[in-house]
């Protein structure tokens, strides 16, 4: 057993990336920006898989969605990053 190996344990950051179905016209930009943290399901909506990726990238992946049904929320603050 070598229990120093798990020194990696996954930061996610300080942002929380959330889908607002009912927004989602399932256009994948989010999919194809962070594949880690999107995926479509059998109704082509965006789902998230995990949180497992950098601010910027979560962000990035957000601001792509055309229909803004990707909502960032800052967890140290509580605060709506996007959309504005
Ligand atoms: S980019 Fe927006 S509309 Fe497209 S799948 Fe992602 S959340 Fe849905």
């Amino acid at each position: 057993m070598n229990d120093q190996n798990v020194i990696h344990t996954h930061q996610a950051g300080k942002y929380l990336v959330k889908v607002i179905n009912d927004k989602c016209i399932g256009a994948a930009s989010c999919v194809a920006i962070a594949p880690n943290v999107f995926k479509l399901n059998e109704e082509n909506i965006a789902e998230i898989i995990s949180q497992d990726d950098a601010d910027d990238n979560k962000l990035l992946a957000a601001q792509s969605c055309p229909t803004s049904a990707v909502e960032v929320i800052d967890t140290t603050t509580g605060e709506l990053v996007w959309p504005k």
